[in-house]
């Protein structure tokens, strides 16, 4: 049968009619207040009712009970949150999306009673309780909880830690952000004097004209240096504010906690990264022949991400859409099918419009509802990569439906997996299709500058960071002494192969995730390996490798790292699983150097 064609706007724009039927729909506040009317129901019967004394199977009940409860508060915040950043400027999207996230927060403090007695769950009535098999769905979300028990405090300490945060912590992480975010920076960009914002500034090291990208580094750099006093004392506090609560709670290190939420070992993270250390002369490879392609005798640190000259190329959505549509059934049709759905259905928003969020994601939402997608579609080779990196997410969401709420979102460090797999097979797919030199050069840059960034960089900047820590521990440090740490540890990677801007010295004082999540960094680096390695085995094994792939998506966050790639017959405490992601690496730049003629002009130096 033949369906009529829709109307190219149409088509690419999301259709939300499956959550509501429209945001002034009844349905909506009657979830709102239904939800936190079950919260608190599930508060007065539980609260006081010791978890540890329920049966097993009126412990499943409440289990179950929690998790309803959540999915139908979270069904109209996410909602809202989608027609916010469908158009941040409709008042009424707005005030819902304000009340949507009170009452999130409202019915968030009503059930967290329950998490709180999840963690203090004795060993033995955890044991008793797993040993009921109904209860072995949450097997994972148990021994998560549980591993917390012993750096819990005090119900009283713990009040106190929250309060005093307020002025603390929370503190001087919001005058972070308001102090940086007020930054104006005065530039000269073709002629015309203009103030920019801090991303506007970054988003320069983009831009085609060297000059520019140096100067706006350099301009950028130096105003957080003349701003030292106040970041490093920041820093300085947070690390110190950090130690203190660590101290009280018994981590044994600073990184402790940040391994215990993302369930790894020590070892393995230590393993991992002395590992990407051995192979920054592989990043330095690149630095030359990228130097080369942009005919330079050497790169600068504002040069790294340039583009390359000629590289652009136009690709329509529907281009896009029918390689990535072809690309994912070539892996494997259920891939296939399910991003044919998203197209179908209208799961996703990638028209550019006024008001609109200019980012892209995707919207996980839970295990009983579709993910979406939203992103910008403007129409170059980059835009058709987003389009494939959101698209991987929704399937890695989809498959994961299976799962209970507990159990649905993937691990932190497993979040990335299809994403960037996603974006693999379509680098693959363009790369294919395209006889144009530039544009592959221009590809294969890309690709290998993202494993850059998340990889090798994440390394440094983690490495960083540990270094800063330890020295803390002795003495304060000044803006001056973390700026040696910085220029030390990004000199391991660049050597002599890149010239670093004086003004970099003060590159530590931008990042914020040393400010808001400690420790976040090494995160990145393992992702992008783990998919690094299973691209790898994909390429070895063939479509054999295919089902176990899709049954670790399906798993959602039903096992820890270890657990779901063990089940994949991998073991990330090798050091051939690590160093398995980096032939990938190898192999794209080898790909890149093959290409020439530019190449033949680029000879290998000290590196
Ligand atoms: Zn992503």
């Amino acid at each position: 049968m033949l369906t009529p064609e829709r109307p190219i706007e149409q088509e690419l724009r999301w259709d939300l009619s499956d959550l509501y039927p429209g945001p002034q729909a009844p349905a909506i506040s009657s979830d709102l207040d239904g939800s936190l009317q079950k919260a608190k129901q599930f508060q007065e019967r539980y609260k006081n009712e010791e978890i540890n004394a329920l049966r097993p199977s009126e412990f499943l009940q409440a289990l179950k009970e929690y998790e309803s409860i959540m999915e139908e508060g979270l069904k109209p915040f996410l909602y809202a949150s989608l027609l916010f950043a469908e158009d941040s400027q409709n008042t009424e999207y707005k005030s819902l999306l304000q009340k949507g996230k009170e009452r999130w927060n409202e019915l968030e403090n009503q059930v967290l009673f329950f998490r709180l007695a999840l963690t203090r769950l004795p060993e033995s009535r955890r044991q008793d309780f797993l040993n009921y098999p109904p209860l072995q769905n949450y097997r994972h979300a148990l021994e998560f909880f549980h591993r917390f028990h012993p750096f819990t405090l005090a119900e009283k300490e713990e009040e106190i830690i929250n309060r005093k945060n307020m002025t603390g912590r929370s503190a001087f992480m919001t005058l972070f952000d308001e102090f940086t975010g007020a930054f104006v920076f005065p530039l000269k960009v073709e002629g015309e004097e203009k103030e920019l914002t801090g991303s506007e500034m970054l988003s320069l090291l983009y831009s085609p004209d060297r000059d520019l990208r140096e100067r706006a580094f350099r301009t950028f750099l130096q105003h957080h240096g003349q701003n030292s006093i106040v970041l490093a004392a920041i820093f300085n506090a947070l690390i110190l504010d950090h130690r203190v609560e660590d101290d009280f709670r018994g981590y044994q290190s600073p990184m402790h906690r940040t391994h215990l939420e993302n369930e790894i070992h020590q070892e393995t993270v230590e393993l991992m990264m002395g590992i990407t250390e051995s192979y920054y002369p592989l990043a330095r490879e690149y630095f030359q022949l990228k130097a080369c392609l942009l005919g330079l005798p050497k790169l600068k640190n504002s040069d790294v991400y340039a583009p390359l000259p000629g590289g652009h190329k136009e690709i329509s959505f529907g281009e896009a859409k029918s390689l990535l549509l072809n690309s994912f059934t070539q892996f494997h049709p259920l891939f296939g099918r399910i991003a044919g759905e998203f197209f179908e259905k209208r799961w996703v928003d990638a028209q550019i419009r006024k008001g609109k969020y200019g980012g892209a994601f995707c919207s996980a939402l839970t295990p009983s509802l579709h993910p979406y997608l939203l992103l910008n579609y403007t129409g170059n080779l980059h835009d058709a990569l987003t389009l494939a990196h959101e698209m991987g997410h929704g399937i890695h969401f989809h498959l994961a439906r299976k799962q209970t709420l507990l159990n649905f979102d993937p691990p932190l460090t497993l979040s990335e997996t299809a994403s960037v797999f996603g974006e693999m097979i379509m680098v693959q797919a363009l790369l294919k299709e395209e006889g144009d030199l530039e544009i592959r050069q221009t590809l294969l840059c890309a690709e290998i500058e993202d494993i850059i960034a998340t990889v090798f960089r994440q390394n440094v900047l983690t490495r960083f960071e540990q270094k800063a820590y330890d020295r803390r521990r002795d003495h304060h440090l000044a803006g001056a002494e973390i700026g040696d740490l910085w220029w030390q540890e990004n000199e391991k990677l660049f050597g002599k192969t890149v010239e670093m801007l004086p003004e970099y010295r003060w590159g530590w004082s931008y990042i914020s995730h040393f400010i808001h999540s400690r420790f976040y960094c090494y995160s990145y680096i393992f992702g992008e390996l783990v998919v690094l390695t299973l691209y790898e085995k994909y390429l070895e094994d063939g479509e054999s490798f295919v089902p176990a792939f899709l049954q670790l998506l399906e798993s959602g966050g039903s096992g820890s790292p270890d657990d779901l790639l063990g089940r994949m017959g991998l073991d990330v405490n090798r050091a051939d699983f690590w160093e398995r992601g980096f032939k990938v690496v190898r192999n794209l730049i080898d790909e890149l150097k093959s290409l020439g003629p530019r190449d033949k002009i680029c000879v290998s130096g000290d590196l």
